[in-house]
């Protein structure tokens, strides 16, 4: 039972999450000379890629485009950065623009009090179970798009009598050698999990249902430098060149492609393309079997399938994505946060709503996108509250070196 609230505390701009997001907002705001405070439900900051990422994991983009404002990684840091470097650089980067943090604090409700023209920000301890109730002029909403884990129903699931885990419980093969291991999704991470799988020696399976676009780490990144320089569509087609010399025909191994190009999907929809690890290989050599329907039923160790098809397992993943909670506690109806829990307006229109409530990194956009944002957001709240400050410089301050350290 939570128990009973002291007095707001007052604060200029209360950020809610920190992963990259809310850091590189509160970074940004630092340096414009404007006080924010983070609150983060987690006891760390870059929770997802403490906890909620597998072992191998590595960025899927070279490191000059997953860099936070201010603060490049050095020379001699690998290209694709493993998921402890990130986690690291993110705790080195809050030391550095001294983000104000408090941690175990959830966010349980944020409403507009029109009279006192203010957010009153409800978070409850989760050491103590005390509430606290802090109050800002602006708001910004950091709680990314990967917050709570999605798993669909499937009848016969709860009597299934092997493991069952989420994606963002999967850290590594280790115990599944020998054991046949369905992962049903067929994105970033269910692709990476499944190749994780059969190199540890799981007999594995993937189930993907739909379509996507396999790319390779290079590829994207010739696709990522040619952005600024080319139109969208010749992106596209210098895209499905290059993956046809490098894959061939992805469709006669079970990986459809939209009709839609890579870039294109990549900037108008939730969908992302795969970076492929090596899965593919692991496809083409039969280590990685693909089921192309969604599960329909489970009785004992079988898996029944949607195409009728039958197979036991020993152990299934769902790389099945999350969901936002944002709605459950954002008291607000000005149309920045759409019915899922992200922002509901498209790039570049997203990131600003009514009476000082802004949101960071909820557009699919990635590392790249949550720069962006928190430069918008910290110039507009900076302006607002110090304008002859903003007309002179955009980044007065502590400016840090530059290689990160
Ligand atoms: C496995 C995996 C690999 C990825 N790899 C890449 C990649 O290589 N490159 C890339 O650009 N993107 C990648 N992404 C996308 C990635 O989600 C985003 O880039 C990034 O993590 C989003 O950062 P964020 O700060 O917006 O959100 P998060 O990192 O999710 O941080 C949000 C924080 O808000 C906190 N929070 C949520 N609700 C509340 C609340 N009510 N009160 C208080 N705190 C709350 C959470 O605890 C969390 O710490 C990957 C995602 C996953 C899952």
């Amino acid at each position: 039972m939570a128990a009973e609230a002291a007095l707001p505390a007052e604060e200029e701009v209360i950020i809610v999450g920190a992963g990259q997001s809310g850091l590189a907002a509160a970074a940004c705001l630092s340096l414009r000379g404007v006080r924010s405070l983070v609150l983060e439900r987690d006891d760390c900051v870059g929770s997802l890629w403490r906890k909620r990422a597998y072992d191998r994991l590595h960025l899927h983009l070279a490191k000059k485009y997953c860099a936070l404002p201010h603060a490049p990684h050095p020379d001699d840091a690998p290209t694709y950065l493993p998921r402890d470097d990130f986690a690291g650089y993110l705790d080195a980067y809050a030391a550095r623009f001294a983000v104000r943090t408090r941690l175990r604090r959830e966010v349980r409700s944020a409403r507009y009090d029109p009279a006192a023209t203010r957010w009153e920000v409800e978070a409850v301890d989760l050491a103590t179970g005390k509430v606290e109730l802090y109050a800002a002029r602006f708001l910004v909403v950091a709680t990314g798009e990967n917050d709570e884990r999605f798993v669909p129903e499937v009848p016969g699931m709860e009597a299934f009598p092997g493991t069952v885990m989420h994606a963002a419980e999967y850290r590594s093969a280790e115990g599944m050698k020998g054991k046949a291991v369905l992962v049903v999704g067929g994105g970033n991470s269910g692709m990476e999990i499944a190749y994780d799988l059969a190199a540890g020696g799981s007999l594995t399976s993937i189930v993907v249902r739909g379509e996507l676009h396999l790319v390779s780490k290079e590829i994207w990144n010739v696709a990522m430098a040619l952005y600024p320089y080319l139109p969208v569509w010749i992106i596209d087609k210098l895209v499905l060149l290059m993956c046809a010399v490098v894959f061939g025909d992805t469709a006669r191994h079970g990986l459809r492609r939209p009709a839609v190009g890579p870039f294109t999907m990549k900037l108008t929809t939730p969908a992302y393309p795969v970076v492929d690890v090596g899965t593919y290989a692991k496809i083409r050599a039969g280590e990685v079997r693909v089921l192309p329907a969604a599960l329909k039923s489970v009785r004992g160790n079988v898996v029944e399938f949607a195409d009728g098809q039958r197979h036991p397992f020993d152990a299934i993943v769902f790389a099945t994505g999350y969901r936002s909670t944002v709605r459950r506690w954002l008291k607000s109806d000005d149309g920045l946060i759409g019915d899922d829990g992200l922002a509901a307006r498209s790039y570049p229109e997203h990131w600003k709503g009514d009476n000082g409530l802004y949101c960071a990194g909820m557009v699919r956009r990635g590392i790249y996108g949550s720069c962006e944002d928190a430069e918008l957001i910290a110039g507009d709240i900076s302006k607002l509250l110090r304008p002859e400050q903003e007309q002179g410089s955009n980044t007065a301050g502590n400016k840090p070196d530059s290689n990160g350290s």
